[in-house]
């Protein structure tokens, strides 16, 4: 169980340090957990992620690094056409929904013995990893893009991660963290499977919230893909358990300066090309020029009836404000789905009184520096009274 398995080759690799990916290339998934899902016995546990235990690749409890984190807030919000309903998981003790793998991930290093991590990240997932390893007694190093929020810098090196500043973009970020990975457990977000399996709690909490049912559709912000296939291996379970009947679709929103996955989508490919950004954009945290997950993205796509699109800079700060209008304070990233809302409405992809749930993914005390800046340069006031 606690094997990597590689979907392209249907093989089984057994876990080692300096192994982060099959031979083949490919990122490696775990094997679905055989024990079953009780609501009845979930009902009476705390209201921590760690509540769906039996679905978690975690083998000894006393591997598991936590600080409660979890079920965090489903609430409604305005909307003229649907039961539109705001999955609150910037609500986390670093800021972000990355705590969900963060934990699950971490668990599984102290479980393994392992006492040194490396991990790339835009910021947030950087934050995460840094918080659990420290709450783990783990040595951390964490790359970082050099131009990521500095809100969020500060945050990995006060947890006592060594950061590492890697100029250019987020790609090169990536080249900086595999020269390491040789010789540390490269905790990855993004390559490791045991981070994804975090990540899917967000699926049964939401399916929890409704009275185990899954809504109509759910938005979220895609770079790497973590939430979206998150939300497609927790319902999918689910949905294999009798749980629930039926997934709900999986509509994810990208940058238009970077936005690898909407082509793809829209050219009917069946891998995702890779994607320079054209330009920088207030949405760091999904700018992904080559998601490593590709084939898992599209197979989410296409088992959820799922649809990309793309937001401008103007309408990210748009959705920034009118969350904050509503007393909701989310980074750009997740201001994305504000507007993408507008646009799957008007292309179908979202009908009328449908219940749809958009995921906000990151704290705007992230972005705080960012913000002020667009604030004092007159970017930003633009919603009228
Ligand atoms: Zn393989």
């Amino acid at each position: 169980m606690t094997d990597y398995f590689c979907q392209a080759c249907s093989q089984s690799r057994p876990i080692e340090v300096n192994r982060y990916c099959c031979d083949c290339g490919q990122p490696f998934s775990l094997l679905p957990t055989a024990s079953l899902l009780s609501p009845s016995k979930i009902a009476q546990r705390p209201p921590t992620l760690w509540r769906y235990r039996e679905a978690l690749p975690i083998s000894n409890p006393e591997s598991v690094v936590t600080f409660d984190e979890g079920m965090t807030p489903l609430i409604h919000t305005k909307s003229d056409y649907c039961d539109h309903r705001l999955k609150l998981d910037f609500i986390f003790p670093t800021g972000s929904y990355k705590d969900r793998g963060a934990s699950v991930l971490l668990s599984k290093v102290r479980e393994l013995g392992i006492t040194r991590v490396v991990e790339d990240s835009s910021g947030n997932a950087g934050a995460a990893v840094a918080a659990y390893s420290a709450k783990a007694g783990v040595d951390c190093t964490i790359y970082c893009p050099e131009k990521t929020s500095a809100g969020k810098l500060t945050q990995i090196s006060l947890y006592g991660a060594d950061l590492q500043l890697i100029p250019g973009n987020r790609a090169q970020t990536t080249l900086a963290v595999l020269a390491a990975t040789a010789t540390t457990f490269y905790a990855s977000h993004n390559w490791n499977p045991f981070f994804l399996a975090g990540v899917q709690t967000v699926a049964f909490e939401i399916a929890e919230q409704l009275g185990w049912t899954a809504p109509d559709a759910i938005i979220c912000p895609v770079g790497f893909g973590s939430i979206y296939l998150g939300l497609h291996l927790g319902f999918r379970q689910l949905q294999q358990q009798g749980l629930i009947e039926k997934l709900p679709r999986l509509l994810g929103v990208q940058s238009e300066a970077c936005c690898p996955i909407f082509q793809a989508d829209v050219d009917n490919q069946t891998e995702i090309e890779p994607m320079k950004a054209s330009r920088e954009t207030l949405a760091e945290g999904i700018i992904s020029e080559r998601p490593v997950r590709d084939r898992m993205i599209l197979t989410a796509i296409r088992e959820t009836k799922g649809a990309f699109t793309t937001v401008s800079e103007a309408e990210i700060k748009t959705g920034l404000e009118t969350l904050a209008r509503e007393g909701i304070y989310v980074e750009p990233t997740s201001a994305v789905v504000v507007k993408a809302l507008d646009h799957f409405v008007a292309n179908g992809a979202v009908d009328k009184d449908q219940l749809v749930i958009s995921i906000l993914t990151g704290s705007g005390l992230k972005a705080t520096e960012k913000l002020t800046q667009l604030f004092e340069a007159g970017q930003m006031g633009c919603i009228d009274d």
